[in-house]
């Protein structure tokens, strides 16, 4: 049997992992000349980078599988008990206890919150529990945390919301955010746990993963855009390349029409896919000189555009450089990429009194980071109504929103169905 794949994203890798380990012929085609997609490796003024600061959890079992299997293993992760900090308004640290000790212990002792808040946060938890997380009927995630106090809303729920689903309260699906609480708050201690990178996204896995699939006798194409598929009597055709016995298109949703559409068959999908809506996320390097540290190496801002600050050098040892998130649509979009790095140092140094100018800035706008995860978003299938053409990504349907982990595991299921 024979495999063609295109994307090598951490979908098109990982079904490419898998289908390699179980001895099938895959052939990767990728587009551009980095593995990882939407989380690659950027070159900035010789430094290696990423196109956005990415954090895995302990939840994403599926990632942390593969990775083991392709040699990266944990190793290029620091694992670090759940703690959202936004310094002098709220801290919460999980600590190392069975669950659900760890969250009962963590919003207990959550420094910034009242006692009735800290009551009103477990009670909401244990409500949702009981409920198996599981809501009759999807609503929006503002809805869903409409009686929760101010302070839990605005520290809690709401950048937990936008971390996971990058789609901001009013308008992201309560029941996508349910599933990733039930799979991370509300699961082992452990899978809680924030993974974050100790190198860029293109080591992580992409590039280890490569290697498996070539030392198993796979190929993957760097640089090669396939502009069209054939579908044969049996199998399929990429750019004349192949036969294959199947295809699996792992591309970004906005990457599947100009693939699709000579396919009649394969209207619904596309149909499927121009109805998503778009989240961006906007990432802002900041290049301090070397003492330059955050208190923990992510921490939580507000009172401006970016949400997130991670510090490069606790986490990948690049001394000074300092980057910022901003996750989902908003009025920073609207600046010019100067102003919005000073508006975003401006943060850093209310958190970091005397900090002067950076040396250096870049902006980095991801304009169709993920999908809008909004209420019963129809999203295609691994299968599709052509024999032995399978999609592969972060927007296939699951209970996921688009992460890492959710590629992966469509990428996974997209090999399971070919080797049965
Ligand atoms: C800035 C940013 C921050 C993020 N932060 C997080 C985070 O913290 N945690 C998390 O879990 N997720 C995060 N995500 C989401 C995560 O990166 C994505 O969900 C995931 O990488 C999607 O992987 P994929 O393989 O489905 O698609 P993609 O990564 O989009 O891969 C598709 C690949 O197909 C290639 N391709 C397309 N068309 C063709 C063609 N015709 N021929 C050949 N190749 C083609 C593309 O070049 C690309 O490499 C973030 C995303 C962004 C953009």
């Amino acid at each position: 049997m024979k495999v063609g794949i295109i994307g090598a994203g951490y979908a098109g890798l990982a079904c490419a992992v898998e289908l390699a380990e179980a001895g099938i012929a895959v052939d990767v085609f990728e587009a551009s000349r980095t593995l990882g997609g939407r989380a690659r490796a950027v070159e900035i003024d010789g430094q290696t980078l990423d196109n956005g600061a990415h954090i895995l959890i302990g939840a994403y079992s599926e990632t942390l599988r593969l990775m083991e299997k392709v040699g990266a293993g944990e190793t290029v992760l620091q694992r670090h008990p759940l703690r959202l900090d936004f310094p002098g308004r709220i801290s919460i640290k999980a600590p190392r206890l069975p669950a659900p000790l760890h969250l009962a212990w963590a919003l207990l002792s959550a420094e910034g919150l009242s006692w009735q808040e800290k009551v009103a946060a477990i009670r909401f938890m244990r409500a949702l529990k009981k409920a198996r997380f599981r809501l009759p009927r999807d609503i929006t995630a503002r809805q869903l945390i409409a009686n929760q106090p101010p302070i839990l809303r605005h520290f809690l729920w709401e950048p937990l919301c936008l971390a996971a689903l990058n789609t901001p309260v009013d308008i992201a699906s309560a029941q996508v955010f349910l599933n990733v609480l039930r799979d991370t708050l509300a699961a082992d201690r452990a899978a809680s746990d924030l993974l974050l990178p100790a190198t860029d996204f293109s080591a992580m896995f992409p590039e280890p993963a490569a290697h498996h699939i070539e030392v198993r006798g796979g190929r993957v194409f760097r640089s090669t855009r396939i502009t069209g598929i054939q579908k044969l009597v049996a199998g399929w055709t990429a750019d004349g390349l192949g036969p294959y016995d199947h295809l699996v298109l792992a591309t970004a949703p906005y990457h599947l029409p100009a693939l699709l559409a000579p396919i009649p068959e394969l209207a619904g999908v596309l149909r499927q896919v121009e109805g998503f809506a778009w989240q961006p996320i906007v990432t802002v390097y900041l290049h301090y000189p070397p003492a330059t540290r955050l208190p923990f190496p992510m921490t939580g801002v507000e009172g401006g555009h970016a949400q997130w600050l991670f510090d490069r050098c606790a986490l990948c040892g690049q001394a000074g450089w300092i980057v910022a998130v901003i996750s989902g649509s908003g009025p920073h979009q609207q600046l010019s990429q100067d102003a919005l790095a000073d508006a975003v140092h401006g943060q850093v140094a209310r958190l970091l009194p005397g900090l002067l100018a950076p040396l250096q800035t870049r902006v980095i706008e991801e304009k169709r980071a993920t999908f809008a995860c909004t209420p019963y978003l129809d999203r295609p299938t691994t299968a599709t109504s052509c024999a032995n053409l399978w999609l592969a990504g972060d927007y296939v349907a699951s209970d996921y929103p688009a992460t890492i982990e959710g590629a992966i595991r469509s990428g996974v299921a997209a090999s399971k169905a070919i080797l049965s």
